[in-house]
């Protein structure tokens, strides 16, 4: 287990489930607070204020420790989002086990659990996933924004692209739905078509997202761009600054015509889903999903 987390705490909580404030509701479940994947883009930075952690990103992990769950039941048909602001097979997991128990927790529970991830330690579980899959309920996704794993390492501290695919690949032929989350897209720099072509036979879903630069990290990407990738700068000007849609309205189209191209549907923001044919993975787009509106999970976006 190699990490950059230098400082390890631990943290009691009341309970493990917590109301999502999404449109969507259901539970999120953190069992880390901190994450050492440390991603250059990673919105729950934000997290650090609320903790009253001041140390960088990425170096400081609490692991968490409930109450156990008294009456999981209570979740049924519910969707239950593991690793909303960490990820739960972070390095730190080989010693701690804190997602290994919530699963254990949750089993039973008859929740639809989805479980995201940028890690293969998800493989150590794959008894239990088998377990909790029983009854479909349960999908795996892994974040893969590029297919260059420099590009990756300039990006994130958390495992190869090819150990996630080969992730990705075990627990689907396990008969498990699984999600290649193409997210975050930085303009420019990820493939989407190369991405899809390489997972199309391996994953149930394709998320897409764009790369959104609001929090405190805009000045870090933008910066990165300028120092790697100058001959972008241009393009993020356009997007980051003066606010131009049209590189991902152009993605979009793209991203229709590729679904075409593969037999895949291509559906605007979340809709309910079920396992697709190999090879014919559900693309689903959820570029500006923050401007999703509305409670009933319609999958229509406010343009
Ligand atoms: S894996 Fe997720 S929670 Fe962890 S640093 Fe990256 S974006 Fe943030």
């Amino acid at each position: 287990m190699q990490t950059n987390v230098t400082k390890i705490g631990s943290v009691k909580t009341a309970s493990i489930m917590t109301k999502s404030n999404s449109p969507l509701g259901g539970y999120c479940v953190n069992p880390y607070v901190g994450c050492p994947h440390a991603c250059k883009y990673c919105y729950a930075s934000f997290m650090k204020r609320f903790t009253g952690h001041t140390e960088e990103w990425g170096s400081f992990m609490d692991v968490k420790e409930w109450p156990k769950i008294r009456d999981p039941k209570k979740y049924a048909g519910q969707s239950v989002n593991i690793g909303t602001v960490t990820d739960g097979y972070n390095p730190l997991e080989e010693t701690y086990g804190r997602t290994r128990q919530v699963l254990e927790e949750l089993k039973d529970s008859g929740a639809d659990l989805l479980i995201c991830t940028k890690s293969d330690l998800v493989l150590r579980d794959m008894d239990l996933l088998k377990e909790i899959n029983k009854n479909g309920k349960l999908t795996v996704s892994w974040s893969v924004n590029t297919l260059d794993e420099s590009i990756k390492d300039d990006m994130d501290a958390a495992v190869s692209i090819e150990r996630r695919l080969a992730a990705m690949k075990q627990v689907y032929d396990e008969g498990i739905r699984t999600v290649c989350f193409i997210s975050p897209v930085f303009p420019g720099l990820t493939d989407i078509e190369a991405i899809i072509d390489r997972v199309k036979d391996q994953c149930d879903l394709i998320w897409l997202e764009n790369l959104n630069l609001r929090g405190g990290f805009k000045k870090t990407i933008m910066d990165y761009i300028a120092e790697k990738h100058p001959d972008l700068l241009p393009l993020y000007e356009q997007i980051y600054n003066k606010k131009d849609r049209s590189y991902f309205k152009d993605l979009e189209k793209k991203a229709e015509d590729i679904a075409r191209k593969y037999g895949c549907r291509f559906v605007d923001n979340e809709t309910p889903y079920k396992r697709v044919p190999q090879g014919h993975p559900t693309i689903v787009d959820y570029f500006y999903h923050e401007e999703v509106r509305g409670t009933n999970n319609s999958g229509k976006r406010n343009k």
